[in-house]
This record gives C-alpha cells, structure tokens and sequence, in this order.
C-alpha cells in the first residue's frame, strides 16, 4: 500500500500543559506552520509567533506516514 510523509505537530508537543489537543498534519513543514499559526491566532491570541516559539515549533514537528 502506498504511503506518504506527513509532517505532524499537536499543540501538546509545543506546550504539553497547555491542555489544547489541537493537531495539524499536512504535507510540508511551510503548511504545517501556515495552519498553526491560525490555530494559535484563534484559539491562543497569539498574532505572530516569536522566533523562539517557531524554533520550538519546528523542533517538535514529528514525521508520520500515511496511507493514501
Ligand atoms: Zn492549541
């Protein structure tokens, strides 16, 4: 069965008591922060993430493969 990569991230691994199970799965790493960043606008009021915050972002995506 074929499958594809996934970039994966949940909020709990960038903040793991900040109790949000908000998960993103998407193709690349540029949309998976494009629909984090709407994530953490809407449900956490944070309007651009500070350069830190998308370091920690990024360290914590994780790859998963999909079957398609
Ligand atoms: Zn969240």
């Amino acid at each position: 069965m074929p499958s594809k990569q996934y970039r994966k991230l949940g909020c709990l691994d960038v903040n793991p008591t900040g109790g949000c199970a908000f998960e993103v799965r998407a193709e690349t790493e540029e949309e998976v922060m494009r629909l984090v960043a709407d994530h953490a606008k809407h449900a956490h009021k944070m309007d651009n993430p500070a350069p830190e915050m998308v370091k920690k972002i990024k360290g914590a995506m994780k790859s998963v493969s999909v079957t398609v």
